[in-house]
């Protein structure tokens, strides 16, 4: 029997992802309450969202964990974005990390290795006195006499008093409202990871200044059927540390059923990313580290409610509210909201 079975926590938590994570550390370093994670993959598993804007720092500082990124492999310095959805104005935008040298203080946004990033997060939750199951799936919740019940299928079951949900965008378990679709920009996003690119700071043109300093950022670059990302991300490759290009394609659902703009098909993903403007000379000699595409919708949706007070459930994070990633913002909302539903429960 699992050790969970005899137990009311304080706070369950579904889902071990940035937002889960974050919010169990500080509940477990910052109160007395009794806290468990329940995830349903192992970790390390693969996610979108490799490059995360430096709003993200106060929140590992707070959570206690900025120092574990910091000393990890699994980064590299993000110095902002160039844009070409013109290839013949491509603009940059620049974030300045010297002040840190000036005032000691880190704001740095960075690329990262989604899997690795979340491990440490998830360990850190962990040894803050967090309980984290992994491979245990919550299948629904039910609320009777101030317990909440969650069902853990093969697993049995666990109880609480405060439930949150924290499963991301894919979350099934609409608890505390349906969740409404923010617009009618529907899109489709499908990515890979390659080896040889070269950095997009190499590029010629009087737009790049990030060249000079060989610093590293995100490039978007418009085509005919939608926008590819372009991120360096250090992956472990066959045992060795490798500084790999996550790239990949965000554009209309229906391109799964053309066989022409079937992009899970590696020659047509290839070609057309090389026929892009810039992004061409950038990948003229890459290969893909893998012919196994990963894919994700990106529908910007929010829930009805994010708080059923009386039931005492919470969403947090992607299972709230999702906004396209254009801007890399996913993950700074998650730590944010992590932290403020910490705030509500510590004052409850
Ligand atoms: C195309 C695309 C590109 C993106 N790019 C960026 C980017 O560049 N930068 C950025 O910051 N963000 C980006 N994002 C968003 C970012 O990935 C998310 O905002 C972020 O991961 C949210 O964290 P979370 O903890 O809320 O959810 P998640 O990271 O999704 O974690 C949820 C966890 O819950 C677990 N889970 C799910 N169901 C259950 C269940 N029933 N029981 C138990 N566990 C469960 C999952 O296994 C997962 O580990 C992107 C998203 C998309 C779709």
């Amino acid at each position: 029997m699992s050790e969970y079975q005899d137990k009311v926590y304080d706070v369950a938590i579904m889902g071990g992802g940035p937002a889960g994570a974050t919010l169990a550390a500080r509940l477990a370093r910052e109160t007395e309450l009794s806290v468990a994670i329940f995830e349903a993959e192992f970790f390390p598993r693969d996610h979108i969202g490799e490059t995360l804007v430096h709003t993200i720092v106060p929140s590992l500082y707070e959570s206690g964990a900025l120092g574990k990124v910091l000393s990890s492999d699994c980064y590299v310095k993000k110095a902002g974005g160039f844009y070409s959805w013109d290839p013949k104005q491509p603009w940059a935008s620049y974030f300045e990390h010297e002040l840190h040298e000036h005032d000691g203080y880190f704001r740095w946004s960075i690329h990262c290795n989604r899997p690795e990033f979340d491990h440490i997060l998830l360990t850190h939750a962990r040894d803050s006195g967090a309980e984290v199951y992994e491979g245990t799936p919550v299948n629904g919740v039910s609320r009777q006499d101030d317990i909440t019940t969650l069902d853990l299928g093969v697993h049995g079951t666990a109880r609480c008093k405060l439930f949150v949900n924290c499963s991301g965008r894919t979350s099934s378990t609409t608890i505390t409202g349906e969740r409404q679709f923010l617009s009618n920009y529907r899109n489709i996003a499908i990515w890979n990871h390659i080896v040889g690119g070269r950095p997009a700071q190499s590029l010629p043109g009087d737009w790049n200044i990030f060249r000079e300093r060989n610093l590293s950022p995100i490039a978007s670059l418009a085509f005919e059927h939608g926008w590819f990302w372009y991120i360096p991300v250090p992956k472990l490759v066959q045992g060795k540390r490798v500084v790999t290009h996550s790239l990949g394609v965000v554009t209309d659902p229906s391109a799964l059923s053309d066989p022409k703009k079937r992009f899970t098909d590696p020659r047509i993903f290839m070609d057309t990313a090389r026929r892009v403007p810039l992004l061409g000379e950038l990948i003229k000699d890459a290969q893909l580290v893998s012919d196994k595409f990963m894919t994700a919708p990106n529908y910007s949706r929010i829930s009805g409610r994010m708080c059923d007070w009386d039931k005492r459930e919470i969403r947090v994070g992607d299972a709230a509210y999702f906004v396209d990633p254009l801007f890399s913002s996913g993950v700074h909302f998650a730590l944010q909201h992590a932290g403020m539903a910490m705030v509500m429960i510590k004052a409850a």
